[in-house]
């Protein structure tokens, strides 16, 4: 009778841990996992719906088909393939850099990467992007960049080519945390929405605003054009949350909110 017992306790527990593989949580590279919560945790970027509230956690690049940990949950983060994007860039100084630019191109990266460090919980972004700038997608988040043939760093924006001088505008409300004219980038800004949500464009003509102002969504924050390193006029849009780079193009999708719960 005990035996038996005992047998079915290990069915039991067996079917318990093939129901938890299951049920594991798992997201695509780029995009947002929306954590469901016991409590509210001040700082985070949370959305409510139907009385549950979910952390949105962005999933990592460079963690495919690897696991990431939060508040005791785990998130796999499946594979995928992005497909590749092989740019030549002419002008040789821009790929191989002089020791001046490559001393200036490491000023401005830490300029930049301390702007991105921001974190501010005073207004929550809606979460509801309209697109920058209207134009053709040239290359989406995710590619494998090959500059002249060499392998680089993925491409983990969203390029917009549109004829120079198209206005670019804020697709979300935030606030002006820098602007500049830096050796990849151009002429650059960065909105901070709140909540760890960054927005960055690249390349611009024309800049529009100044730092600390805060950007209504619909707002116009400059002219597409190819200064900085480019083989042509596009806008170059890089979305953080968390400092993690995530797939613009899914914040545009029609109802992106809804889709993700
Ligand atoms: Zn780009």
């Amino acid at each position: 009778m005990l035996k038996i017992k005992k047998k079915c306790l290990h069915v039991f527990i067996i079917l318990l841990a093939s129901a938890n593989l299951i049920a594991e949580l798992s997201g695509d590279p780029g995009e947002l996992y929306p954590l469901k919560l016991n409590k509210n945790i001040d700082t985070y970027l949370i959305i409510e719906n139907q009385g549950s509230s979910y952390a949105l956690i962005p999933l990592p690049f460079d963690k495919q088909g690897q696991s990431i940990k939060f508040n005791g949950q785990v998130i796999n983060i499946n594979k995928k393939d992005f497909g590749e994007s092989r740019i030549t860039i002419t002008n040789t100084s821009m790929v191989n850099l002089s020791e001046e630019d490559s001393i200036r191109a490491s000023k401005e990266f830490k300029i930049i990467n301390k702007a991105l460090n921001t974190h501010t919980t005073n207004y929550r972004p809606e979460l509801n992007f309209i697109k920058p700038v209207e134009g053709i997608i040239s290359s989406r988040y995710g590619k494998k960049r090959y500059i002249n043939g060499s392998p680089r760093s993925p491409h983990l924006s969203l390029d917009i080519a549109a004829p120079a001088g198209t206005d670019i505008i804020a697709p979300e409300y935030g606030k002006v945390i820098l602007i500049g004219d830096f050796f990849y980038a151009g002429k650059y800004i960065i909105l901070d929405h709140g909540y760890g949500l960054l927005s960055s464009y690249s390349h611009l003509s024309k800049i529009d605003v100044t730092n600390d102002q805060f950007i209504e969504k619909g707002q116009k924050l400059g002219e597409v054009g190819s200064s900085g390193r480019v083989t042509g006029p596009h806008l170059h849009w890089t979305v953080y949350l968390n400092k993690t780079r995530i797939n613009p193009e899914s914040l545009i999708e029609e109802k992106f909110l809804e889709g993700l719960l």
